[in-house]
């Protein structure tokens, strides 16, 4: 095996079982076979995603959606909510898209605040919020519902959320929150191949982009509900990828929604006790951790780039060493997509091989 076993938060490990699905035969996009394919989809998709709505298929990364949902939706001025190097970038994004873009901005390793969310759209004229649930770089898990509810007390406002990492580990629950946009790339939690997003839109949310003009084409709501209610993409999509989505549906509902994310809590508490046994401290504080990652604060005097290096070559497992301005003052391990007790044991094993020599 030329690469090695991704402990990365993201591609993550992709199973052999997914690409041998992935590799059925071409389908075409505009007939029935795909219509089926599509349609099979939607009652999965719309379980993790906790809403009644569509769920669209667009082929890109999650930021053609991140960016796609400001170009349909933000009018003038956009509300970032930034704690990280995810976060961060919206708001850069929302300026080079020409919105006037101001941040709610928390020390990278801490969630966002909801009073401070409430002081800032009380200053009035946001139109639009943009929260990353679980903030990828940092571990940092925010708290969906208390800030959904701070920002649904603003009428008017849409509120677009970045699930990319959190998807299936946790509930996201887009239509309890009253979510407009839930968004998330597939090779993070869902463990496929890069190329594919997911994202459902509110009703609210597609009356608004009705107004905004100038949404442009590939990413365009209207065209993506226009083609949904006929179980079809605007352009074509990533077919091989959409058989591999189709496989790990399938696979969710066979563990079920529930186990799978009780396996992520357990495999992500043996992260955290492998993390305390050495006496590495997370990043995040205590009740705002992801479940699908583990980010620990590089110890001083600490060799991360030789212990990363090492679990590489002689164990053959790439873990992450930090992301962003973070980048070796921190290191990241993540338990997504198929990980299991088992997997994730071999893992601390060869770390504890490392460190022990
Ligand atoms: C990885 C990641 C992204 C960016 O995803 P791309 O697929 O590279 O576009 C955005 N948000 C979060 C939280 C991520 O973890």
């Amino acid at each position: 095996m030329p690469y090695p076993k991704l402990f990365n938060p993201g591609p993550v490990d992709v199973s052999p079982e997914t690409f041998a699905a992935m590799s059925q035969t071409m389908i075409g996009h505009r007939g029935g076979d795909f219509e089926v394919l599509y349609a099979s989809m939607q009652p999965g998709l719309q379980e993790i995603f906790g809403t009644a709505r569509p769920v669209f298929l667009s082929t890109s990364s999650a930021w053609g959606v991140m960016e796609g949902a400001l170009r349909n939706l933000a009018r003038k001025k956009v509300l970032c909510l930034c704690c990280g190097a995810f976060s961060d970038k919206w708001l850069d994004v929302a300026r080079k898209c020409g919105y006037e873009a101001d941040a709610v901005q928390a020390e990278w390793g801490m969630p966002i605040d909801a009073q401070e969310v409430q002081s800032k759209l009380a200053e009035g004229g946001y139109d639009t919020v943009t929260f990353i649930h679980s903030e990828t770089s940092t571990g940092v898990l925010n708290d969906l519902a208390a800030i959904s509810k701070v920002v649904k007390s603003f009428p008017d406002t849409m509120f677009i959320v970045d699930t990319v990492s959190s998807l299936s580990t946790v509930p996201v629950e887009m239509d309890a929150h009253g979510v407009d946009v839930m968004l998330a790339g597939v090779q993070k939690a869902l463990a496929l191949p890069p190329g594919l997003a997911l994202f459902a839109v509110s009703e609210a949310a597609m009356e608004r982009a009705k107004t905004i003009p100038n949404r442009g084409y590939y990413f365009d709501f209207i065209e993506f509900a226009k083609n949904a209610a006929v179980n079809n993409t605007p352009s074509t999509p990533a077919i091989s990828l959409l058989f591999g989505l189709q496989y790990m549906l399938q696979q969710i509902a066979k563990e079920g929604f529930l186990a799978r994310q009780a396996r992520h809590a357990q495999t992500n508490a043996m992260i955290a006790a492998w993390g305390a046994k050495h006496g590495f401290q997370h990043f995040a504080p205590d009740g705002f951790r992801s479940r699908a990652l583990t980010c620990f604060a590089t110890p001083d005097g600490f060799d991360l780039s030789s212990f990363i290096k090492r679990l590489k070559n002689e164990h053959h497992f790439l873990i992450n060493g930090g992301y962003g301005k973070i980048k070796g003052k921190t290191f990241r391990i993540s338990n997504m997509g198929n990980e299991t007790p088992e997997t994730m044991q071999a893992l601390i094993e060869a770390m504890d091989a490392v460190l022990a020599s």
